[in-house]
């Protein structure tokens, strides 16, 4: 196991850190060991430090939720959801089914002008494809609303696309972690763990999501 969960001062879940980074943390005192790997250290000439698996900063940092914008990650904020007819495909381990969806743009590109479309809902005008006007379609919704908007399309968005929470951010990190360790899960209480099958788990954890 390479990362680590790095938790902020008051235990709520940040992100997830190279081990690397989060020794440094640890040598600087700017976070404390929260959980460590039984019986596995990292090894220098001059110390031997448990591996950490959670860590905690020891002076709380205001977040911001920034993430890059991808088709994944438009995914991971839905939580794998079309966002208009509501299917959640997921594959038989019980990870979201990419393959079965798709990034919509809510306002079609070929309804952009310079680039930007008008979101009629947030009266504002964004870039055509960014985290305001991408969704979560499954493939029958995306081919039927084609280059239509949701009101030409007759079609109904259950959620209007919005900019990633923090906790959004959190998720998209989770999911590029190809096992989640057991011991994290109690420090993930608000995640929305349905992209996430932790070690030893039979059948994956669903967590309602307070973001
Ligand atoms: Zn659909």
């Amino acid at each position: 196991m390479s990362q680590v969960l790095q938790l902020n001062a008051d235990y709520t879940p940040m992100r997830v850190v190279g081990w690397e980074h989060a020794i440094e943390l640890l040598l600087d005192g700017r976070a404390s060991m929260v959980d460590a790997l039984p019986g596995k250290y990292v090894r220098s000439e001059r110390l031997a430090l448990p591996w950490p698996s959670v860590i905690a900063l020891k002076r709380y940092h205001v977040v911001r939720g920034r993430a890059k914008f991808s088709g994944k990650n438009v995914v991971v904020r839905d939580l794998g959801v079309c966002s208009y007819c509501g299917v959640a495909p997921r594959t038989s381990d019980g990870r979201i089914d990419r393959d079965a969806l798709t990034l919509d743009h809510v306002v079609p590109r070929a309804q952009a002008r310079d680039g930007v479309v008008f979101l009629p809902w947030s009266r504002k005008w964004v870039n055509v494809t960014s985290w305001e006007n991408a969704t979560t379609a499954c493939k029958a919704c995306n081919s039927f609303k084609a280059d239509r908007t949701p009101a030409q399309a007759n079609m109904t968005l259950r959620t209007y696309p919005r900019n990633p929470t923090q906790s959004d951010v959190l998720r998209m990190a989770l999911s590029k972690v190809r096992r989640v360790p057991a011991d994290w899960l109690a420090y993930l209480p608000n995640i929305d763990a349905v992209t996430v099958v932790g070690e030893g788990l039979a059948a994956p954890l669903r967590l309602s999501d307070a973001g």
